[in-house]
C-alpha cells in the first residue's frame, strides 16, 4: 500500500516514502499557552492524531516519531501573566499561566481521543539550542544584529520564499511590510531581542533577551527530529510567515536543501465564512464545547468533535455549525449501538483494504467515513442501494470491520456501555425514576389503561427516552427497555 500525501512545498500530491522507515520523523507546531485553545487549534492537533495513528499502522508503532512543542516564551503570555496575576513577580506569574494553560490544553486533547505525541519539548527548555543556531546564522552571514535585535536577512538567502511563493520583490513593492529602520529587508525576522528588566529573559552573546518564534520550532525540531525529517504539519495561517521562516533558518543554518519532505497544512475552521480566531472574537473553546453549556445549549462529547473534523477532507475549510455536531453524533450513536449488541470478548477489530486505501490517498477521512456508514449498513443487516456490500453482508464480519477501521481514526474506542452511560449523564436521567414510569406504564396496561400507558410514553418522550417492548420468549411478559434518543 502506498500512501500519497499533498506537499504544500511542491503543491502536489505523491508517494510518501520516509527517509527512515525505522523512524519515521513528524513535526507539528503546537500550541502557544496563553489562553483556552478554541475548537479551531483542535483542527490541526486531531488531523495530525489521525496521520500519527496511520503512520503507526504502517511503519510500526515503535517507528513513527511524533514532536508537537509547547510554545511557553511569548509577549501574549506575558500581557496575560500582568493581567491575570497582577500582584506576582512576573516570572511566578508567567509559570500560573504556562502551567495551567498547558494543563488545560492536555485535558482538551486527551478528551479528543488524541494520542500524546512522542516528545512536546517547551520553548524555554530549548533556549541554548536556539541560541546555538543563531551563532550559526550570523557565522554564515544569514543574520546581522541592529538595534538590540539579531534578525534573520531574507536576501541571504537566494530561494527565500518557495514554500509560500512568495518573492522579496513583490513584499517590497507593495510596501505592505512597512520597514522598520533598523531592518535591511522589509521581510527580516527578529530571532533574538533583548529583555526589558522586568520581561523574561536569557543571557545571550548579544544580551539578556528572549527567541523570536520561528526560531523555538528550527530548534527544537532539529534537537528532536535531525536536521532533515519526514513530514512537517500545522494550519494554511502557519505557510507564511511561520513556516516560510522555519525552512530559511533551518536550511541556511544547516546546509540543507530542505527542511522537511512534506509540508502539510489543514484547512480553517470557519464561522459564517471566516476563519475561527481570538482576533475576530468568534470562537468557542475546546472546554466550552466540552464543559459548559453555551454552545447548542448542551455538553458534547469529545468524539463528537472529532468525528465532525474528519467528516471533512483536511484541506478543506469545515463551516461549524451545530447540526455539523447532531450529525456525527446521531451516527456515533448508531455505531455504538450497533457494537453494543456484539459481547465485547468477541469483537474482533479487522480492517478493509479499501479503507486503507481511502486513508492513504492523500488522507481521504471523508470517503474513509463513508465506507464505515456502508460497515455500520452491513452489521445492521441493511444492505441497500448505494451501500457497499462488505464481506458479503455478513454483520458480525462488518461489526468488526466497523470497529477495526474506525479505530484507526481514533474513533469507537469506548466501550458501548460507557457511551450509554455518559448520554445518560448528559440528558441527566434519573434510572430509578424512569423504572417507575416504566412501571407505572406496565401496571396502565395490565389495567388495559391504555390512554395511561400512552400518556406515560409520551412523557418519557418529552424527556429524551424512548422505550421498546420486547416479549420474553420464556415467560412470554412484556419487557420494556429504554434509551437516550437522540
Ligand atoms: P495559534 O494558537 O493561532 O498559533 O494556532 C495553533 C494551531 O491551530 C495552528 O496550527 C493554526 O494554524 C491552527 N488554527 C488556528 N485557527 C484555526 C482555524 N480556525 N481552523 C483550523 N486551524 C486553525
Ligand atoms: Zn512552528
Amino acid at each position: 500500500m502506498t500512501l500519497t500525501l499533498y506537499n504544500t512545498l511542491t503543491r502536489k500530491k505523491a508517494a510518501f516514502e520516509p527517509i527512515d522507515r525505522k523512524n519515521v520523523r513528524m513535526y507539528v507546531c503546537g500550541p502557544t499557552v496563553y489562553d483556552f485553545a478554541h475548537i479551531g487549534n483542535a483542527r490541526p492537533v486531531i488531523v495530525f492524531d489521525v496521520l500519527y495513528r496511520l503512520l503507526r499502522h504502517i511503519y510500526g508503532e515503535n517507528h513513527v516519531t511524533y514532536v508537537r512543542n509547547i510554545t511557553d516564551v511569548d509577549d501574549k503570555i506575558n500581557a496575560r501573566a500582568l493581567r491575570d496575576y497582577p500582584a506576582l513577580p512576573l516570572n511566578d506569574a508567567i509559570a500560573r499561566v504556562t502551567e495551567k494553560t498547558a494543563n488545560q490544553f492536555h485535558a482538551d486533547v486527551k478528551a479528543l481521543g488524541c494520542l500524546q505525541p512522542t516528545h512536546e519539548p517547551r520553548a524555554t527548555d530549548n533556549i541554548q539550542q536556539m541560541i546555538d543556531l543563531i551563532v550559526q546564522l550570523l557565522a554564515k552571514g544569514n543574520a546581522y544584529v541592529a538595534a538590540g535585535e539579531v534578525l534573520f536577512d531574507t536576501v541571504s538567502m537566494p530561494d527565500y520564499g518557495q514554500l509560500s511563493k512568495r518573492n522579496l520583490d513583490e513584499q517590497q513593492a507593495g510596501a505592505r511590510v512597512e520597514v522598520e529602520a533598523h531592518k535591511k529587508n522589509p521581510g527580516d525576522f527578529v530571532l533574538w531581542k533583548l529583555s526589558s528588566a522586568e520581561e523574561p529573559g536569557w543571557p545571550s552573546p548579544w544580551g539578556r533577551g528572549r527567541p523570536g518564534w520561528h526560531i523555538e520550532c528550527s530548534a527544537m525540531s532539529a534537537r528532536y527530529l535531525g536536521n532533515v525529517f519526514d513530514i512537517h504539519g500545522g494550519g494554511l495561517d502557519l505557510i507564511f510567515p511561520h513556516h516560510e521562516n522555519e525552512i530559511a533558518q533551518s536550511r541556511c543554518a544547516h546546509g540543507t536543501n530542505v527542511m522537511a519532505n512534506v509540508w502539510m497544512h489543514n484547512g480553517f475552521l470557519q464561522v459564517e465564512g471566516e476563519k475561527m480566531s481570538k482576533s475576530l472574537g468568534n470562537f468557542v473553546t475546546i472546554n466550552e464545547l466540552l464543559e459548559t453549556e453555551r454552545f447548542g445549549g448542551r455538553k458534547w462529547p469529545g468524539e463528537v468533535l472529532r468525528l465532525a473534523m474528519l467528516m471533512t477532507h483536511y484541506r478543506q475549510p469545515i463551516d461549524w455549525t451545530v447540526r455539523t455536531l447532531e450529525g456525527a453524533e446521531k451516527v456515533l450513536n448508531n455505531w455504538y449501538r450497533l457494537l453494543g449488541e456484539t459481547s465485547s470478548e468477541a469483537m474482533k477489530e479487522e480492517v478493509e483494504p479499501s479503507f486503507w486505501a481511502q486513508l492513504s490517498d492523500d488522507f481521504n477521512t471523508p470517503m474513509a467515513v463513508t465506507l464505515l456508514h456502508s460497515m455500520a449498513n452491513n452489521a445492521g443487516g441493511r444492505v441497500a442501494a448505494g451501500v457497499i456490500d462488505f464481506a458479503g453482508g455478513d454483520p458480525a464480519k462488518n461489526r468488526a470491520l466497523l470497529l477495526g477501521s474506525a479505530r484507526i481514526l481514533g474513533l469507537l474506542q469506548q466501550e458501548p456501555a460507557s457511551w450509554e452511560n455518559a448520554k445518560k449523564v448528559q440528558a441527566r436521567v434519573s434510572e430509578p425514576l424512569i423504572a417507575d414510569f416504566i412501571a407505572a406504564r406496565l401496571a396502565a396496561r395490565r389495567a388495559k389503561d391504555f390512554k395511561e400507558s400512552d400518556r406515560i410514553r409520551d412523557e418519557l418522550a418529552k424527556m429524551g427516552i424512548a422505550l421498546k417492548d420486547a416479549k420474553d420468549p420464556a415467560t412470554g411478559e412484556i419487557v420494556t427497555t429504554w434509551e437516550v434518543a437522540r
